[in-house]
């Protein structure tokens, strides 16, 4: 993780010379690239793992950097985490998924879940729960889900102020998914009292189906749990039948991955819903 934040601001440093012919600093860059509409989103499925049907996206940040192409987030989210650039660009991330998907509320799957990355600079951010009303204003009522999706790896120090911006979120009908996880060190303890209502569970295990028991052992076991918690389950990075198999066999009832769509431009998403229904 040190290694790819140390590599982000690197690559965001060379830019600044690059673009500029000077150094400047990695927050004036980002912030021209905000003002400049760089940052888009990308949508990728959310399928029920029954019947893969779609049941939602999860969005996913691209940098369009003119010249360059597109800009993996890996190489800038960290960049923008430091500098605090992280919550303007999230929130113009979704009001640019509500400008798209909102006028196609119709076609929408029931109770779309859509899911925003958010860092741990969001959770002490009063304006994130006027962001996430804001977004669900742009639908009718009950058409979509909003699920924000808080990283494992950078899992933040609960204190009241965190405990009344979840409260809030979560009586405005938002859902927090705690991502990535598996790899980090969130205890039961955490689960509730952030009162989590799903796991995205890292990749890496899903990568080593069939390949390490050890990981098995480690599906079965966050099965059990989220059982017993109660919340839902989305498995990640699933790229081929066998897994495919296998996670459905455990009973993970969401999945996302490859296999099923890649992250695709946010306006090719209703087109590419359509054409999955009809085929
Ligand atoms: P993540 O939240 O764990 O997102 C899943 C990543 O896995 C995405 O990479 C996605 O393109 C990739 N992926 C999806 N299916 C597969 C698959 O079947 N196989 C493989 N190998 N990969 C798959 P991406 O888009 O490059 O994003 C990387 C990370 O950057 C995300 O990991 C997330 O932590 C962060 N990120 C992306 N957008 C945002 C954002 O708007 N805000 C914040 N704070 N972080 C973001
Ligand atoms: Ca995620
Ligand atoms: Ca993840
Ligand atoms: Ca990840």
């Amino acid at each position: 993780f040190l290694a790819l934040t140390a590599a982000g601001g690197l690559f965001v440093g060379l830019i600044c010379y690059r673009l500029l012919g000077r150094p400047s600093s990695p927050r004036t860059i980002l912030r021209r690239a905000l003002e400049a509409k760089q940052f888009e989103p990308f949508l990728q499925p959310i399928v029920d793992a029954c019947d893969g049907r779609w049941v939602g996206a999860e969005v996913l940040m691209r940098w369009r950097l003119p010249g360059e192409g597109l800009i993996r987030p890996d190489l800038f989210i960290p960049m923008a985490e430091r500098t605090g650039l992280i919550l303007p660009m999230t929130r113009d991330l979704m009001q640019q998924v509500a400008a798209v998907l909102a006028p196609h509320a119709a076609d929408l799957p029931p109770h779309c879940h859509l899911g925003f990355n958010i860092s741990a600079a969001h959770c002490r951010d009063p304006q994130l729960l006027d962001d996430c009303r804001s977004f669900l204003a742009a639908f009718p009522p009950g058409s979509i889900e909003l699920w924000l999706e808080l990283t494992e790896r950078e899992l933040i120090e609960p204190t009241e102020e965190s405990d009344q911006l979840f409260q809030q979120l979560s009586a405005i009908g938002v859902k927090v998914a705690i991502d990535d996880f598996g790899i980090g060190h969130a205890s039961l303890n955490y689960l509730q009292r952030f009162k989590v209502d799903a796991l995205k569970i890292d990749q890496s295990f899903v990568q080593h189906i069939g390949a390490d028991t050890l990981s098995g052992h480690l599906l079965d076991t966050l099965v059990e749990l989220a059982t017993r918690l109660d919340i839902d389950l989305v498995a990640e990075g699933v790229e081929t039948k066998a897994q495919l198999d296998y996670l459905q066999a455990l009973g993970i009832p969401y999945l996302q991955g490859y296999l099923f769509g890649r992250p695709m431009p946010a306006h090719e998403f209703m087109p590419a819903l359509h054409q999955h229904r009809n085929a």
